[in-house]
């Protein structure tokens, strides 16, 4: 429009109509006509457009948030009595969210991997819910694997793609049903927005878009919306610079005497990077390493320590991170997760990866002496 080279921003909270019977119509079809904004909104729809294609999905619904789009996908796919199983360790607050069904009869059951999916399935099991690679972990799921294993049984499958970006994994085609993301990362890609949003099939986006999106109101702003359609442009720019930076740190950290191990899997000693290589084609740079200490004052040393890397949650943005679990997650839920005192979070950001080497190097230099 106008010659214009961004997309105009519809900050329109209601569409008008010429007569009552074109409204009624548009409302009875509101995931895909303009009414009223928590419905959707042109700008929304134009993110949710570029993001469908990227993951390969007919359609796509942008969210508020990652928590938004992952509460409203599971409420539609399951009712009172139903059973979900989790498989690998998955984002905390989804785990949260899946404890709070159990007040409505809704029941879910953790497991490692499929062998004891296979014990704790029962006929009440309607949804198989994973990450790829996993939270904390960076564990790497063989994502066709387990949707062959799922499909047998009838199970739904939603995976959370966050970690890879729907540039470097695309989930739905190899069999998973919807794929949800938290925007908030590498896709906003400046820590100035919280968005999600869910792809799939029209068959089951639709009644999602017109019963849980409209119910629980986390919709996304179109002022937002355009930040998610600015971050989509630059993504495979920055993507390759995050992926560069992440394993030359990754590197570096591996031969660290002061680190016990690096869960990085585009790390060739990663024990799933042969099916990484397969089913991704690239990485991002966000990853664990655990420090050789059960000391958590020493682990809270390490971090203050740092210069370049600030502590915080999120991730994905132009400066690079740092946060570890046994100082910012529950010791019980912790322990149950099985995640180590030592283990520490990076996501490394933009700056240059020998600034960042050197950060981390001399901040490991103070914990072995
Ligand atoms: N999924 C993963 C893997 C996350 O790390 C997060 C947030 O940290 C979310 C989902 C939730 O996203 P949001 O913070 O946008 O609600």
């Amino acid at each position: 429009m106008l010659g214009a080279v961004n997309p105009p921003v519809f900050e329109n909270s209601v569409f008008t109509f010429a007569t009552a019977e074109e409204l009624g119509e548009a409302v009875r079809n509101e995931d895909e006509r303009y009414v009223y904004w928590r419905g959707t909104n042109p700008t929304v729809d134009l993110a949710q457009r570029k993001l469908a294609a990227l993951e390969r999905g007919e359609r796509a619904k942008c969210f508020g948030s990652g928590m938004g789009a992952i509460s409203a996908t599971i409420s539609s796919l399951v009712s009172a009595g139903d059973h979900v199983l989790v498989l690998g360790a998955v984002y905390g607050p989804t785990t949260q969210f899946l404890r709070y069904l159990e007040k409505f009869g809704v029941t879910h059951t953790h497991v490692r991997d499929l062998e004891e999916g296979d014990s704790a399935i029962r006929p009440s099991t309607r949804l198989l819910y994973f990450e790829s690679p996993s939270y904390m972990a960076y564990a790497v799921v063989d994502i066709a694997g387990v949707t062959g294993w799922a499909r047998e049984r009838g199970l739904v499958t939603v995976m959370d793609n966050t970690w890879s970006t729907p540039l470097f994994q695309k989930p739905l085609t190899m069999g998973v049903d919807l794929v949800v993301h938290s925007l908030s990362k590498y896709i906003g890609g400046h820590s100035d927005l919280v968005g999600g949003v869910v792809v799939g099939p029209a068959r089951l986006i639709r009644p999602l878009a017109l019963t849980e999106y409209q119910l629980y109101g986390a919709a996304m702003s179109p002022h937002d919306a355009a930040k998610v359609i600015k971050g989509l442009r630059t993504l495979p720019v920055r993507m390759a610079a995050h992926q560069e930076r992440g394993l030359a740190v990754a590197a570096f950290l591996r031969d660290h005497p002061a680190v016990r191990s690096v869960n990085h899997p585009g790390l060739p000693s990663h024990p799933g990077h042969a099916i990484a290589v397969r089913q991704m084609s690239g990485f991002s740079s966000l990853f664990s390493l655990e420090l050789d200490t059960e000391s958590r004052p020493e682990v809270g040393a390490f971090l203050s320590r740092l210069r370049h890397f600030r502590i915080g949650v999120s991730w994905g943005g132009f400066e690079s991170l740092v946060n570890a679990p046994a100082l910012s997650t529950e010791e019980s839920v912790r322990a149950t997760m099985g995640i180590p005192v030592g283990l520490v979070r990076l996501s490394v950001g933009l700056e240059p990866a020998e600034v960042l080497i050197k950060d981390l190097g001399l901040a490991l230099e103070g914990m072995s002496a």
